[in-house]
């Protein structure tokens, strides 16, 4: 018997495994009282879960603590520490003798009023901790229903089944070893996809009752490529699959052989290619690959999965041992993009009290408003300015007064490091991500204030065609190729080349072999792709000439409007195939 369901592929890589189902429904929990002679066993009931979920969360701690981050650990410290907490603890027994009610219902009673304090907190990053909060409540409230906790199940070599991943989960699936995923919602462009391609795990999104649809230890096939997703026993169809993967082994081991060689089109022009990082573990691939450098770091995952952010001292070690490690190759460091899909900490929920978190306090807009959080990071990035060839980015910028205010706060933290004795690059230089329509169409004036610009399109296409890239109903209208997206990049690449300042691309676009030729005719001479797409990149890049694609672009831009036009550019800029 073959199953088959269709979704949006985010990686193009199979997997084949056993389900592993994560569920995360909210558990209903209605009152329920109780006899006054019952409520000692229930106190029972209550403390004896308790007990279960902090012995579940030692045996996960002791299974990840080899290979995980340290923030990891310290992610599931702070549940272990809230487990002890009387807040948490105590109060839902004090309920079961006051009110002589049920335990899910004391224990519910409890979530609730914690819930009411924690949404009058003002900073943020507090709010999202109410999340750790339910995660407890709900692990307690499985037990006590004696509903099976399928997360305990050991999920090595397996494909992880969710609703939605948060990008923080996936971090912590990862060291699990997950062999795939398949999740309910979520876009292409989400960053737990862009993080899921970083990775290099097979994955379908939007995928519809998958949660109910699959069962644990079913034998499943995800196929990234044709976002499809098979529950079968069929060996002929298993049979197919692996050697689909092994093909795909040998296409990567092919592309190895251009490791080395330079980025230079048939007719001679200069690439710049460089790597995407969003993980330490992403280093090591950035070096062998032979990257000509770092073109955004996402200094937001050092933020997650963990109770508190880094101090200064923490983000220093971590960026110096990236640039160390980097041995001389330049990095651009992105200043903290937190919010919308990407909170703090271990909320996998977007930010409470905001309604369109995508248009909301996101990147550097929360940085400026939290000054607490964001100097830290200015002096802990300027401190590795001093080791090595290191730039600032900032993200998602859309005046020219935050631009002003950013480089007022750089100057802020260059003299108090000059206060402390503590050395940096004074010239550091300082660009901007054009991600924001509005940025795009001022490029020019940003051009003039920033050393370089680098396009955003995963952020840039959302916002242009004003579609949430987390969307799954949305996800259709997710057009690079939409005329409005191409003449906003056309004007940021000659708005760079007016003011004489570089211009790259670090949005996934910039990754496609689809688009390359297109954007190489446009005149971008500078790509920052994940590691995992940089050979591909390099191959298509080394098999094209820039000079008979720009003459072709300019002669259709002007008429772009049109969808034919696009259709002729696209065909135009055909890519070349590869053979192997
Ligand atoms: C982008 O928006 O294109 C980008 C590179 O930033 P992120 O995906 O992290 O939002
Ligand atoms: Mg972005």
């Amino acid at each position: 018997m073959t199953f088959s369901c269709i979704g949006i592929g985010i990686t193009q890589k199979i997997a084949v495994g056993f389900g592993h189902v994560l569920q995360r429904r909210k558990l209903e929990t209605a009152p329920r009282f109780i006899e006054p002679s019952q409520v000692p066993d229930e106190v029972d009931r209550f403390r004896l879960a308790v007990s279960e979920a902090v012995r579940s969360l030692r045996k996960i701690r002791q299974r990840v603590a080899e290979s995980a981050r340290s923030d990891i650990l310290a992610f599931i410290d702070t549940h272990l520490l809230m487990l002890d907490d009387s807040a948490l603890i105590e109060v839902p027994v004090e309920h079961i003798r006051a009110r002589q009610c049920a335990a899910e219902w004391a224990l519910q009673l409890q979530r609730e009023a914690l819930a009411e304090v924690f949404s009058e907190f003002d900073d943020p990053y507090l709010r999202t901790r109410m999340d750790d909060v339910d995660h407890l409540v709900n692990h307690i409230q499985k037990i006590l229903q004696q509903q099976e906790e399928p997360n305990q199940d050991d999920p090595r070599g397996r494909i992880a089944i969710a609703q939605d991943l948060s990008p923080a989960e996936l971090i912590v699936l990862h060291h699990q070893g997950i062999a795939g995923f398949v999740t309910e919602s979520g876009g292409p462009m989400s960053h737990t996809a862009i993080l899921a391609r970083s990775l290099g795990i097979p994955a379908v999104v939007g995928v519809r009752n998958a949660t109910q649809g699959l069962h644990q230890g079913e034998q499943l096939i995800v196929d990234g490529r044709q976002g499809v997703l098979l529950a079968t026993s069929d060996n002929a169809i298993m049979a197919h699959y692996r050697q689909l993967i092994e093909e795909s082994r040998k296409h990567t081991l092919s592309l190895r052989g251009l490791i080395g060689q330079a980025t230079v089109t048939q007719d001679g022009a200069r690439i710049t290619l460089m790597a995407n990082i969003e993980l330490p573990e992403d280093l090591a691939a950035t070096r062998s690959l032979d990257a000509d450098g770092v073109g955004l770091y996402r200094t937001e995952y050092l933020f997650m999965n963990r109770p508190k952010p880094p101090d200064e001292e923490e983000q220093f070690a971590t960026y110096r041992q990236v640039v160390e490690k980097l041995e001389g190759i330049p990095i651009t460091i992105r200043t903290l993009d937190l919010g919308a899909d990407k909170p703090a900490g271990t909320d996998n929920q977007n930010d409470r009290g905001c309604s369109n978190p995508a248009l909301g306090l996101r990147a550097i807009r929360l940085c400026l408003k939290i000054p607490q959080l964001f100097r830290p990071q200015l002096r802990a990035i300027l401190r590795t300015s001093a080791l090595g060839p290191v730039k600032i980015m900032i993200p998602m910028i859309s005046t020219l007064q935050e631009v002003r205010q950013l480089k007022a706060m750089v100057e802020e933290a260059k003299r108090s490091l000059l206060r402390d004795g503590l050395a940096f690059d004074p010239g550091v230089e300082i660009g901007g991500m054009i991600e924001v329509p509005a940025a795009a169409l001022a490029a020019d004036a940003f051009a003039r204030e920033l050393d370089f610009l680098s396009i955003g399109t995963n952020d840039l296409i959302q916002y242009t065609l004003a579609i949430d890239r987390i969307d799954d109903e949305v996800n259709y209208l997710y057009d690079p190729l939409h005329p409005a997206v191409l003449r906003l990049i056309k004007m940021v690449i000659d708005a760079g080349q007016t003011r004489g300042i570089p211009v790259g691309m670090c949005g996934e676009m910039a990754a496609d072999p689809r688009y390359i030729p297109l954007l190489v005719g446009l005149g971008l001479r500078q790509f920052s792709v994940q590691p995992g797409s940089l050979l591909e990149a390099k191959w298509v890049l080394r098999s094209i000439a820039a000079q008979p694609l720009m003459e072709q672009v300019s002669r259709l831009m002007p008429q772009i409007a049109e969808q034919d036009t696009v259709e002729t550019l696209m065909d135009l800029c055909n890519p070349p195939r590869f053979h192997h």
